[in-house]
């Protein structure tokens, strides 16, 4: 039997690209997937410095590594990711957990194979984080989690330094994919089954060369179904890509747009680079556009200075925009941001209460714009089976919601169509229509 590999992977879609090259990279040098860390021979922790509760968790999941490692001393362990880029953490897995084989930081991901080789004549843990990109590597291998949905980066790192984030020092400046290189990696995902593309950038509407006549070339892809992003950066959204949703037939009618504060006082501190009145129009100009495009955001509730009156702001915006759904997140101290440094913190307890206030308005909304779908008929990508039950299957309308349905499993992948009968506040249920 081969040798095997385990990833865990924390944090967002960036990292579960990375986390696909590594496995493209493993498998490669002959290791085939493992499902559970107990019996792998090679484990990967790719860590996520953004959210505080993957930085905790983090520390926990080597803990419990550690454990195997006892039982199993040719154990090959590795840490990469966000976190790896800070030295103090490094130094901390270095001193606290020994048995650590190696650390790679997010620039050093295509070294993994050197590190896995090394490990079994080393003694030591071995670290090699380079502090800024020296190139992009292109060509990598890479195991797509998802055979008809690919994850495909167009730029890396950000420049915007939003007082809050941890980015810019973990993943650097931003640079941007050649056009090219894009292109042909799309045209390769599509030739192997690939009927989505994701584009990832930490913001997508400032890649270099210019995101909308991008999805312009990658809409002529033939056999694409559908294109997909994230992130926008409000600030840096432009008519031209408004336009884009009503002129490239394959452009999913979804956009992610991170509001983080529906007041322009905690936007500012934010530094955030737009007010809600911005904001606000560009909602207005997309809609007016594209009127059933589905809308999702990013909000933050306790920021350092957020008082009630920003807070109710925010809930009033909110409540006028109708979001399709939210990513809510209670602000959390990132060591080394401008934000973590500032005296007026909010109290943990303020902030949870008004966390609690501001997803119930977000959910409202959700489920009112779900309810709006019920008697239409979707085009939804079947995505496999449903989390809730496996007599069904779960798929992606256009507009990103989750339908649940019955259906043949063999379709995977599959384009079908289904009615919308039943709506919630996270998901639809509907039957095919035949
Ligand atoms: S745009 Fe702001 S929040 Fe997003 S990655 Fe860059 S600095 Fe962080």
């Amino acid at each position: 039997m081969n040798n095997s590999y385990f990833i865990r992977t924390f944090g967002c879609q960036m990292n579960d690209h990375d986390s696909e090259t590594m496995a493209g990279l493993l498998e490669n040098m002959g290791y085939c997937e493992a499902d559970k860390p107990e019996g792998a021979d090679v484990i990967i922790i790719n860590t996520c410095s953004v959210r505080e509760n993957a930085h905790n968790s983090f520390f926990g999941v080597l803990g419990q590594y550690k454990k195997l490692k006892e039982k199993n001393k040719a154990l090959v362990i590795g840490v990469a990711g966000c976190m790896m880029q800070q030295d103090i953490l490094v130094k901390q897995v270095k001193t606290k957990y020994p048995f650590v084989d190696f650390i790679f930081g997010t620039y050093n991901i295509h070294e993994l194979p050197d590190l896995v080789q090394e490990s079994k004549l080393l003694k030591k843990t071995n670290v090699r984080v380079l502090p800024e990109r020296e190139s992009i590597q292109e060509g990598l291998p890479v195991k797509r989690k998802y055979p008809f949905r690919a994850l495909v980066d167009i730029t890396y790192g950000c420049n915007n330094f939003c007082s809050y984030c941890i980015v810019p020092y973990t993943r650097g400046r931003e640079v941007s994919r050649g056009p090219e290189d894009i292109l042909s990696e799309v045209r390769n995902a599509v030739k192997s089954g690939t009927k989505e593309v994701m584009l990832l950038g930490q913001n997508v509407n400032s890649y270099e060369y210019g995101f909308s006549k991008l999805l312009g070339n990658l809409s002529q892809v033939e056999g694409l179904k559908r294109i997909r992003f994230m992130t926008s950066h409000p600030k840096d959204m432009t008519e031209d890509l408004i336009k884009a949703f009503s002129k490239y037939h394959n452009l999913s009618k979804h956009l992610h747009l991170p509001l983080q504060s529906g007041s322009d006082n905690v936007l500012s501190r934010m530094n955030r680079g737009y007010t809600k009145g911005k904001y606000l129009q560009l909602i207005k100009d997309i809609r007016r556009e594209v009127p059933d495009i589905g809308i999702r955001t990013d909000i933050i509730t306790g920021f350092p200075g957020e008082s009630e009156e920003d807070f109710q702001e925010t809930l009033n915006f909110v409540e006028e925009v109708q979001f399709d759904s939210a990513f809510t997140f209670i602000y959390s101290k990132r060591e080394g941001t401008p934000a973590a440094a500032c005296e007026d913190q909010v109290e943990e307890s303020v902030k949870h209460e008004r966390f609690q206030r501001l997803v119930k308005v977000v959910n409202e909304s959700a489920l009112s714009k779900n309810l709006s779908y019920i008697g239409k008929v979707e085009e939804v990508i079947i995505e496999g089976v449903s989390r809730k039950s496996n007599e069904y299957l779960e798929g992606r309308t256009d507009s990103f919601k989750l339908v649940n349905f019955k259906g043949p499993m063999e379709a995977l992948g599959e384009t079908v169509l289904v009615k919308i009968t039943e709506a919630n506040t996270f998901s639809l249920k509907g039957t095919l229509d035949l």
